[in-house]
């Protein structure tokens, strides 16, 4: 039988356990209207997609090698299987809204998968997939958690996560070093966090990169006078809850302004209203 040979560099681990491919295809909620696999490989997912989802169904697979084996084994797909990079195509083709993304990631890009989902938020609503079990840990972890980082928080802000199972190393080929595990995520009802979305996203990756020191040290450049003494900058980034690190951006959007013009006073002391002008 024609084979796929796994390529390292692209992340390839072949799946060759037939129950946990049906488990995890069976984690998709009925409600979702458009799904997308993200690298099918040889398809052990796709077989039980092509059964439950084929109309609403797409495949993106980035290796010609098992585009040709995905062409010969599931000719149904037909233009449904698309040769190209998941984190370089516009979901927005796909459908508009209640979309689904399923798949045995790649390991090497994992993270790039998220933030490419986190990039369509307002059309994913779910993620199944499997990934690292580290990764996995990380991605489902709450506040006070070691493995909590920026991941945890940046996805969390938007997704519901859960951990689901725990895969062993030898139900692949070749085996990875290490274990691996299913989540599943689901759009939470938030459609405005409620701050300044991309300082947001900095003083999280700010506060998570030197982890073991205090938000005030970490942050201590963004920090005036009248908020550095604050309790909250006593924390580690670890401590805080999503909607934590939405207050503090606020608190120091708030006062960032005097940045933002520096044609404000050096002092940083504003005019009667309130405002720099
Ligand atoms: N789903 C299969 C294969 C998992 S291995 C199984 O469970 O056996 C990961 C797959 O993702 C490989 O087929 C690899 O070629 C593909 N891949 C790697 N990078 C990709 C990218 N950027 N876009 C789409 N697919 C990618």
């Amino acid at each position: 039988m024609y084979d796929v040979r796994p390529k390292k560099a692209l992340g390839q681990h072949f799946l060759i356990d037939q129950n946990i491919a049906q488990r995890i295809v069976e984690q998709l909620s009925p409600d979702v209207e458009s799904v997308i696999e993200v690298g099918a490989g040889t398809g052990v997912l796709t077989q039980y997609l092509v059964q439950s989802v084929l109309d609403k169904f797409h495949v993106i697979e980035i290796d010609k090698e098992s585009i040709a084996y995905l062409e010969k084994h599931f000719p149904m797909l037909g233009e449904r299987l698309i040769e190209g990079d998941f984190l370089r195509t516009d979901l927005i083709q796909f459908g508009k809204q209640n979309m689904a993304v399923i798949g045995n990631f790649p390991y090497n890009i994992s993270s790039q998968i998220f933030f490419q989902v986190l990039k369509y938020k307002e059309q994913v609503v779910e993620v199944v997939g499997m990934v690292q079990k580290e990764m996995a840990e990380r991605m489902a972890a709450k506040e006070g958690s070691k493995t909590y980082g920026i991941l945890s928080v940046l996805m969390q802000a938007w997704y519901d996560i859960e951990y689901l199972f725990t895969v062993h190393e030898n139900v692949f080929n070749p085996p990875p070093k290490v274990k691996s595990a299913v989540i599943k995520m689901r759009r939470n009802a938030v459609t405005d966090l409620g701050c300044d979305e991309k300082l947001f996203v900095s003083i999280v990756k700010q506060a998570f990169n030197q982890r073991r020191k205090t938000m005030r040290n970490s942050l201590r450049p963004m920090l005036r006078p009248e908020i550095i003494e604050k309790e909250v900058f006593n924390k580690r980034p670890e401590q805080l809850s999503v909607q934590e690190f939405i207050d503090l951006t606020n608190l120091i959007g708030g006062q960032i302004t005097t940045y933002r013009y520096p044609h404000c006073s050096p002092d940083g002391s504003r005019n009667a209203s309130g405002s720099c002008d």
